[in-house]
Protein backbone atom coordinates (compact mmCIF):
# COMPACT_ATOMS: atom_id res chain seq x y z
CA UNK A 1 0.00 0.00 0.00
CA UNK A 2 0.97 3.69 -0.53
CA UNK A 3 1.05 5.45 2.50
CA UNK A 4 -1.17 8.72 2.51
CA UNK A 5 2.43 10.60 4.27
CA UNK A 6 4.51 9.35 0.85
CA UNK A 7 1.54 10.91 -1.68
CA UNK A 8 1.27 14.11 0.68
CA UNK A 9 5.07 14.79 0.00
CA UNK A 10 5.09 14.23 -3.19
CA UNK A 11 1.88 16.62 -4.04
CA UNK A 12 4.33 19.12 -2.32
CA UNK A 13 7.33 18.47 -4.45
CA UNK A 14 5.03 18.24 -7.73
CA UNK A 15 3.78 21.62 -6.47
CA UNK A 16 7.41 23.17 -6.41
CA UNK A 17 8.00 21.63 -9.38
CA UNK A 18 5.39 23.16 -11.06
CA UNK A 19 5.25 26.51 -9.98
CA UNK A 20 8.96 27.01 -10.68
CA UNK A 21 10.15 25.41 -13.60
CA UNK A 22 7.93 25.03 -16.74
CA UNK A 23 7.89 21.62 -18.42
CA UNK A 24 10.60 21.25 -21.18
CA UNK A 25 7.92 21.66 -24.34
CA UNK A 26 6.15 24.63 -22.95
CA UNK A 27 9.59 26.22 -22.58
CA UNK A 28 11.27 24.80 -25.70
CA UNK A 29 8.04 26.51 -27.60
CA UNK A 30 8.90 30.07 -25.88
CA UNK A 31 12.69 29.66 -27.05
CA UNK A 32 11.49 28.76 -30.82
CA UNK A 33 8.72 31.75 -30.56
CA UNK A 34 11.70 34.01 -29.34
CA UNK A 35 13.59 32.78 -32.72
CA UNK A 36 11.04 33.40 -34.58
CA UNK A 37 10.13 36.67 -33.72
CA UNK A 38 11.11 39.63 -36.05
CA UNK A 39 9.81 42.42 -33.99
CA UNK A 40 11.61 43.95 -31.43
CA UNK A 41 8.68 44.87 -28.91
CA UNK A 42 7.35 40.95 -29.05
CA UNK A 43 11.11 40.02 -29.12
CA UNK A 44 11.30 41.99 -25.91
CA UNK A 45 8.51 40.70 -24.24
CA UNK A 46 9.16 36.66 -25.15
CA UNK A 47 13.06 37.88 -23.59
CA UNK A 48 11.66 38.60 -20.19
CA UNK A 49 9.27 35.72 -19.97
CA UNK A 50 12.29 33.56 -20.31
CA UNK A 51 14.81 35.42 -18.07
CA UNK A 52 11.93 35.24 -15.73
CA UNK A 53 11.48 31.79 -16.19
CA UNK A 54 15.71 31.27 -16.14
CA UNK A 55 15.92 33.38 -12.59
CA UNK A 56 12.52 31.30 -11.06
CA UNK A 57 14.42 28.28 -11.93
CA UNK A 58 17.93 29.48 -10.43
CA UNK A 59 16.03 30.67 -7.21
CA UNK A 60 13.31 28.03 -7.17
CA UNK A 61 10.60 30.76 -6.45
CA UNK A 62 7.73 30.69 -8.23
CA UNK A 63 7.77 31.48 -12.32
CA UNK A 64 4.57 34.08 -11.82
CA UNK A 65 3.25 35.38 -8.54
CA UNK A 66 -0.57 33.81 -9.40
CA UNK A 67 0.02 30.10 -8.86
CA UNK A 68 -3.26 29.35 -9.34
CA UNK A 69 -6.13 26.80 -8.32
CA UNK A 70 -4.80 23.51 -8.00
CA UNK A 71 -6.09 21.13 -10.13
CA UNK A 72 -4.98 17.15 -10.38
CA UNK A 73 -5.93 14.78 -12.80
CA UNK A 74 -5.02 11.40 -10.99
CA UNK A 75 -4.69 7.97 -12.42
CA UNK A 76 -5.30 5.22 -10.22
CA UNK A 77 -3.36 2.06 -10.95
CA UNK A 78 -3.59 -1.05 -9.71
CA UNK A 79 -1.84 -0.27 -6.37
CA UNK A 80 -3.86 -0.18 -2.81
CA UNK A 81 -4.05 3.77 -1.73
CA UNK A 82 -5.53 5.11 1.69
CA UNK A 83 -7.45 8.51 2.08
CA UNK A 84 -5.71 9.94 -1.19
CA UNK A 85 -8.20 12.77 -1.65
CA UNK A 86 -7.63 13.50 2.39
CA UNK A 87 -3.22 13.40 1.05
CA UNK A 88 -3.67 15.17 -1.65
CA UNK A 89 -5.54 18.17 0.24
CA UNK A 90 -2.76 17.84 2.59
CA UNK A 91 -0.02 18.55 0.35
CA UNK A 92 -1.52 21.22 -1.05
CA UNK A 93 -1.57 23.34 2.32
CA UNK A 94 1.74 22.33 3.01
CA UNK A 95 2.92 23.35 -0.38
CA UNK A 96 1.35 26.89 0.23
CA UNK A 97 3.63 27.63 3.00
CA UNK A 98 6.22 25.95 2.15
CA UNK A 99 6.95 26.52 -1.51
CA UNK A 100 5.25 29.08 -1.00
CA UNK A 101 1.77 29.27 -3.17
CA UNK A 102 0.12 31.99 -3.05
CA UNK A 103 -3.34 31.49 -1.14
CA UNK A 104 -6.00 31.89 -4.06
CA UNK A 105 -8.36 29.54 -2.92
CA UNK A 106 -12.04 31.37 -1.39
CA UNK A 107 -15.27 30.79 -0.75
CA UNK A 108 -17.43 32.13 -4.32
CA UNK A 109 -19.93 33.77 -2.47
CA UNK A 110 -18.14 35.59 0.84
CA UNK A 111 -15.12 35.15 -0.51
CA UNK A 112 -13.71 33.82 2.89
CA UNK A 113 -10.01 32.13 2.79
CA UNK A 114 -8.83 29.54 4.05
CA UNK A 115 -5.75 30.54 3.00
CA UNK A 116 -4.17 27.08 2.85
CA UNK A 117 -5.70 26.67 -0.82
CA UNK A 118 -8.04 23.69 0.34
CA UNK A 119 -12.00 24.40 0.33
CA UNK A 120 -15.27 22.75 -1.10
CA UNK A 121 -13.99 20.93 -4.05
CA UNK A 122 -10.46 22.30 -3.84
CA UNK A 123 -8.17 20.96 -4.80
CA UNK A 124 -9.87 19.78 -7.55
CA UNK A 125 -9.66 15.97 -7.89
CA UNK A 126 -10.10 14.21 -10.89
CA UNK A 127 -9.26 10.58 -10.76
CA UNK A 128 -9.39 7.61 -13.17
CA UNK A 129 -9.31 3.92 -12.70
CA UNK A 130 -6.39 2.36 -14.93
CA UNK A 131 -5.38 -0.78 -15.10
CA UNK A 132 -1.38 0.77 -14.66
CA UNK A 133 0.74 -1.05 -11.60
CA UNK A 134 1.57 2.56 -10.62
CA UNK A 135 -0.48 6.07 -8.56
CA UNK A 136 0.03 8.60 -11.44
CA UNK A 137 -0.80 12.13 -10.30
CA UNK A 138 -0.78 15.08 -12.77
CA UNK A 139 -1.32 18.85 -11.35
CA UNK A 140 -2.01 21.61 -13.05
CA UNK A 141 -2.10 25.16 -11.19
CA UNK A 142 -4.44 27.34 -13.16
CA UNK A 143 -4.04 30.95 -12.68
CA UNK A 144 -7.56 33.05 -13.05
CA UNK A 145 -6.03 35.64 -15.69
CA UNK A 146 -6.30 33.03 -18.93
CA UNK A 147 -8.93 30.95 -16.88
CA UNK A 148 -11.36 33.67 -17.11
CA UNK A 149 -11.07 34.54 -20.65
CA UNK A 150 -12.50 31.04 -21.13
CA UNK A 151 -15.67 30.49 -23.12
CA UNK A 152 -18.45 27.46 -23.97
CA UNK A 153 -21.00 27.34 -26.17
CA UNK A 154 -24.13 25.67 -27.38
CA UNK A 155 -23.66 25.59 -30.82
CA UNK A 156 -26.35 23.84 -33.26
CA UNK A 157 -25.30 20.78 -35.25
CA UNK A 158 -25.94 23.25 -38.03
CA UNK A 159 -23.43 25.80 -37.03
CA UNK A 160 -21.14 22.54 -37.77
CA UNK A 161 -17.16 23.22 -38.30
CA UNK A 162 -17.91 26.92 -39.55
CA UNK A 163 -19.44 27.57 -36.07
CA UNK A 164 -17.15 25.40 -34.20
CA UNK A 165 -14.41 27.89 -36.30
CA UNK A 166 -16.08 31.41 -35.76
CA UNK A 167 -16.71 30.06 -32.21
CA UNK A 168 -12.81 29.74 -31.95
CA UNK A 169 -11.72 32.78 -33.29
CA UNK A 170 -14.26 34.94 -31.10
CA UNK A 171 -13.13 33.40 -28.10
CA UNK A 172 -9.78 34.40 -29.06
CA UNK A 173 -10.28 38.19 -30.10
CA UNK A 174 -12.25 38.89 -27.13
CA UNK A 175 -9.36 37.38 -25.04
CA UNK A 176 -6.84 39.87 -26.68
CA UNK A 177 -4.05 40.09 -24.39
CA UNK A 178 -5.56 39.64 -20.98
CA UNK A 179 -5.01 35.82 -20.97
CA UNK A 180 -1.06 36.76 -20.68
CA UNK A 181 -0.27 35.47 -24.48
CA UNK A 182 1.24 33.66 -26.11
CA UNK A 183 -1.32 30.95 -25.44
CA UNK A 184 -2.24 27.36 -25.39
CA UNK A 185 -6.15 26.45 -26.52
CA UNK A 186 -7.90 23.08 -25.34
CA UNK A 187 -10.65 22.89 -27.01
CA UNK A 188 -13.31 20.41 -26.29
CA UNK A 189 -15.75 19.41 -28.75
CA UNK A 190 -19.18 17.14 -28.10
CA UNK A 191 -20.13 15.58 -25.35
CA UNK A 192 -22.50 17.61 -23.05
CA UNK A 193 -21.90 20.90 -21.87
CA UNK A 194 -19.87 19.59 -18.74
CA UNK A 195 -17.96 17.25 -20.95
CA UNK A 196 -17.25 19.31 -22.95
CA UNK A 197 -15.72 21.60 -20.25
CA UNK A 198 -13.70 19.17 -18.91
CA UNK A 199 -12.14 17.60 -22.18
CA UNK A 200 -11.04 21.29 -23.34
CA UNK A 201 -9.49 21.21 -19.70
CA UNK A 202 -8.00 17.90 -20.55
CA UNK A 203 -6.35 18.97 -23.89
CA UNK A 204 -4.25 21.53 -22.05
CA UNK A 205 -2.16 18.13 -20.47
CA UNK A 206 -1.19 16.83 -24.06
CA UNK A 207 2.94 18.16 -24.66
CA UNK A 208 3.08 20.61 -27.33
CA UNK A 209 4.03 19.52 -30.27
CA UNK A 210 1.61 16.15 -29.81
CA UNK A 211 -1.45 15.97 -32.01
CA UNK A 212 -4.69 13.78 -31.70
CA UNK A 213 -4.50 10.07 -32.85
CA UNK A 214 -7.45 11.10 -35.29
CA UNK A 215 -6.29 12.30 -38.54
CA UNK A 216 -9.44 14.50 -38.98
CA UNK A 217 -9.20 16.21 -35.59
CA UNK A 218 -5.10 16.37 -35.79
CA UNK A 219 -5.94 18.51 -39.19
CA UNK A 220 -8.55 20.87 -37.31
CA UNK A 221 -5.62 21.42 -34.36
CA UNK A 222 -2.99 22.53 -37.06
CA UNK A 223 -5.76 24.36 -39.26
CA UNK A 224 -7.04 26.76 -35.96
CA UNK A 225 -3.11 26.87 -34.88
CA UNK A 226 -2.27 28.04 -38.06
CA UNK A 227 -5.13 30.43 -39.14
CA UNK A 228 -5.30 31.79 -35.24
CA UNK A 229 -1.47 32.95 -34.66
CA UNK A 230 -2.25 35.08 -38.20
CA UNK A 231 -4.28 37.37 -35.72
CA UNK A 232 -1.51 39.08 -34.45
CA UNK A 233 -2.15 39.18 -30.57
CA UNK A 234 1.21 38.63 -30.27
CA UNK A 235 3.68 37.98 -26.80
CA UNK A 236 1.53 39.82 -24.06
CA UNK A 237 -0.98 41.27 -26.51
CA UNK A 238 1.68 44.03 -28.00
CA UNK A 239 1.42 42.38 -30.99
CA UNK A 240 4.14 40.17 -33.30
CA UNK A 241 3.61 36.58 -34.86
CA UNK A 242 3.04 34.62 -31.78
CA UNK A 243 -0.60 34.65 -30.19
CA UNK A 244 -0.55 30.97 -29.85
CA UNK A 245 2.33 28.41 -28.39
CA UNK A 246 -0.27 25.39 -28.85
CA UNK A 247 -3.91 24.45 -29.15
CA UNK A 248 -5.04 20.87 -28.87
CA UNK A 249 -8.40 19.27 -29.12
CA UNK A 250 -10.32 16.34 -27.48
CA UNK A 251 -13.70 15.02 -28.70
CA UNK A 252 -16.46 13.54 -27.21
CA UNK A 253 -19.49 11.69 -29.30
CA UNK A 254 -22.66 13.80 -28.37
CA UNK A 255 -26.51 14.48 -28.54
CA UNK A 256 -27.76 14.43 -32.27
CA UNK A 257 -29.53 17.81 -31.83
CA UNK A 258 -26.19 19.49 -29.94
CA UNK A 259 -22.96 20.70 -31.06
CA UNK A 260 -20.98 21.54 -27.46
CA UNK A 261 -17.63 23.39 -27.64
CA UNK A 262 -15.39 24.70 -24.74
CA UNK A 263 -12.41 26.54 -24.83
CA UNK A 264 -9.99 26.89 -22.03
CA UNK A 265 -7.00 29.14 -22.82
CA UNK A 266 -3.61 28.38 -20.53
CA UNK A 267 -1.13 31.39 -20.14
CA UNK A 268 2.15 30.95 -21.38
CA UNK A 269 3.00 30.21 -17.69
CA UNK A 270 1.46 26.96 -18.92
CA UNK A 271 2.51 24.66 -15.52
CA UNK A 272 2.11 21.13 -14.77
CA UNK A 273 3.53 18.43 -12.95
CA UNK A 274 3.34 14.59 -13.21
CA UNK A 275 4.75 11.96 -10.82
CA UNK A 276 4.39 8.00 -10.98
CA UNK A 277 4.09 6.39 -7.45
CA UNK A 278 5.43 2.75 -7.58
CA UNK A 279 4.76 0.18 -4.64
CA UNK A 280 7.55 -0.18 -3.60
CA UNK A 281 8.12 3.62 -2.86
CA UNK A 282 10.01 4.98 -5.55
CA UNK A 283 8.82 7.56 -7.11
CA UNK A 284 9.19 9.51 -10.88
CA UNK A 285 8.31 13.06 -11.67
CA UNK A 286 8.27 12.24 -15.88
CA UNK A 287 7.82 16.37 -16.87
CA UNK A 288 10.62 16.93 -14.62
CA UNK A 289 13.44 14.35 -15.11
CA UNK A 290 16.04 16.54 -13.71
CA UNK A 291 13.80 17.97 -10.45
CA UNK A 292 12.76 21.61 -9.56
S1 LIG B 1 -2.52 34.53 -16.70
FE1 LIG B 1 -0.75 33.20 -16.25
S2 LIG B 1 1.11 34.47 -16.55
FE2 LIG B 1 -0.70 35.83 -16.42
S3 LIG B 1 -0.78 36.42 -14.24
FE3 LIG B 1 -2.14 34.63 -14.48
S4 LIG B 1 -0.84 32.82 -14.06
FE4 LIG B 1 0.52 34.58 -14.38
Amino acid sequence: MIPDSLIEDVVVQMLRNAVTKLPHDVEDALVRAHATETDEVPRTQLKTILDNIAMAEDAVTPICQDTGVQIFFVKQGAVETGDLVEAIGRGVARATGEVPLRPNTVHPITRANHKDNRGVRMPYINIEPTAEPYLEMTVMPKGAGSENMSQMAMLTPSQGIKGIKQFALDTLVRAGGKPCPPIIIGMGIGGSADISIHIAKEALLRPLGEHHPDPDIAALEKELYEALNEIGIGPMGLGGRTTLLGLAIEYAHCHTASLPVAINIQCWAARRCTARIHPDGRVEYPTHPGGA
